[in-house]
């Protein structure tokens, strides 16, 4: 019909001022590198995409409650405990066979051999975070004891041990400056004072919206809905309410996403211009960095589609093509929940995926389900072990796949949080922790890509969900129906 037709334009338009906004960022970021801009001067050329980042983290604290709670309180809690137990299984088998797909990725590449880059003095490895204290503080972030404060600060902890093992690195130096100083102590110092940097440029951590407790008010969500939803009609105000807002919140999204390419231009461009120039990327480096790609572009392009095509026999490509918005905001602005609107939008509007479905994977997939980030890790951890001349045996593989996994559910939805988690990964089988300055210049790259992948393997699971639940859905409806007819 006309209609179809019309929105049929009008979609791919979109998708096609977004993949030229991408374009017309990369020619104009390097066009611009010549001419030597000032901090100052790039800050003032990136404001577009700051604000593009302001509106969609602006958007996500009442989208993740308000989906949470509606998703959670339409299905009743047998269905949503099945759906829910094949959203856990689904997370956990993509993102070990991501991980086992970057183990062997990186072994088979090698990047790492060879004499390494740069020197870096040995080092005694100071422990600065215990994968067990990092594991509980993961436990400890899903029960925030103050509700209105989850909403405005999150990574408190480990961003705190980071600080404190910092002050205790430079103590020890102080007290071996009278002996006799140790390179290892001021390279140590010098990575804590980088990713505490990094730290405070991605997550601000006071009076800013930017930092919030996302494990913390999934879980309070979802009980919360699972409560309301139980509470028959006495819950009927509540659930409308947030039914209400979350409808609210979706077409302020619609709104937003009209200024999406123009934000996504300025980002990447900015970027573009402020980066490092790559001339100085060395050869371990770059072999690295085509180590992580090549892992990527297998798990998002081959394997997560196979995976999609096998459970519901339809064509995962067409499904991405769908995604294609949300994943090029991803690309732009490097954090999975920042582009969680977009996500939501790409999916419901788009691949037409079922909203109980949607509202119930997504928030939680955005916040916990990190496929690219785990192969990111794992690439890391091995690439520096190689570099360390050192043999990893089965254990300690095994060891860096399980902590992979465990660092990316622990890493926050926000831009480069995967490389403040790594240090968990090299801790637990004794690799020196300074060595992330080695891979810090191409992270913010990096990142993008892991994001990206991050966010396709949430939508892709929405799809999966969707046909595996399909029973419970339909059967749902019926009640809804039969009730209805009641009335
Ligand atoms: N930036 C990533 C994300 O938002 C997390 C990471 O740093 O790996 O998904």
């Amino acid at each position: 019909s006309k209609e179809s037709i019309k929105d049929f334009l009008k979609r791919n338009l979109f998708v096609l001022f977004t993949v030229a906004a991408v374009a017309l960022g990369i020619v104009l970021g390097f066009a611009l590198r010549s001419h030597n801009l000032s901090l100052r001067e790039i800050k003032y050329f990136s404001f577009p995409g700051e604000l593009l980042m302001r509106m969609l983290k602006m958007l996500v604290l009442p989208l993740i409650i308000s989906s949470l709670v509606t998703g959670m309180s339409s299905l009743d809690s047998k269905a949503t405990g099945k759906m829910g137990v094949r959203a856990v299984v689904y997370y956990m088998v993509t993102t070990l066979i991501a991980v086992f797909i970057g183990i062997v990725t990186v072994i088979i590449i090698k990047p790492g051999k060879g004499s390494r880059d740069s020197p870096v003095a040995k080092s005694r490895n100071v422990e600065m975070i215990q994968a067990t204290d990092a594991f509980l503080d993961l436990i400890r972030n899903m029960f925030p004891p103050n509700l209105v404060e989850a909403c405005f600060k999150q990574y408190k902890t480990m961003y705190k041990r980071i600080v404190q093992t910092r002050n205790v690195t430079e103590n020890l130096n102080l007290t071996d400056n009278a002996i006799n100083t140790t390179d290892a102590n001021v390279n140590l110092s010098r990575v804590l004072h980088t990713i505490q940097e990094t730290l405070e440029e991605t997550v601000p951590m006071s009076g800013s919206s930017d930092g919030v407790n996302a494990l913390g008010l999934v879980f309070f969500s979802m009980c919360f809905g699972l409560v309301i939803g139980n509470m028959k009609l006495k819950g009927q105000a509540l659930r409308d309410f947030f039914d209400c807002l979350n409808e609210a919140i979706m077409r302020l999204v619609a709104i937003i996403i009209w200024y999406a390419p123009v934000g996504i231009l300025f980002l990447i461009a900015g970027k573009i211009v402020e980066m490092k120039d790559l001339a100085e990327m060395g050869g371990q480096l770059a072999m690295y960095t085509m180590s992580v790609i090549v892992g990527l572009l297998i798990h998002g392009l081959f394997v997560l589609p196979l995976l999609y095509f096998l459970v519901t026999r339809k064509n995962p490509y067409s499904f991405i093509g769908g995604l294609l918005q949300a994943l090029i905001t991803a690309l732009g602005t490097s954090s999975s929940s920042a582009t969680l609107p977009i996500t939501f939008r790409c999916l419901e509007e788009n691949n037409r995926v079922d909203k109980r479905v949607t509202r119930f994977v997504l928030p939680v997939g955005a916040t916990i389900n990190m496929d690219g980030t785990a192969l990111y890790e794992a690439v890391a951890a091995i690439f520096i072990a190689q570099v360390n001349d050192m043999d990893l045996n089965f254990g300690q593989i095994l060891t860096i796949s399980i902590t992979a996994t465990a660092a990316s559910i622990g890493a926050a939805g926000i831009p480069q949080a995967g490389l403040v988690t790594m240090v968990i990964v090299l801790t637990s089988v004794g690799l020196p922790t300074e060595d992330i300055t080695l891979i810090i210049a191409v992270d913010w790259f990096l990142d993008r890509l892991r994001t990206t992948t991050n966010v396709l393997g949430d939508s892709l699971g929405a799809g999966i969900l969707e046909h595996l639940s399909r029973d419970e859905l339909q059967n749902r409806d019926e009640e809804v129906r039969n009730s209805v007819i009641e009335e």
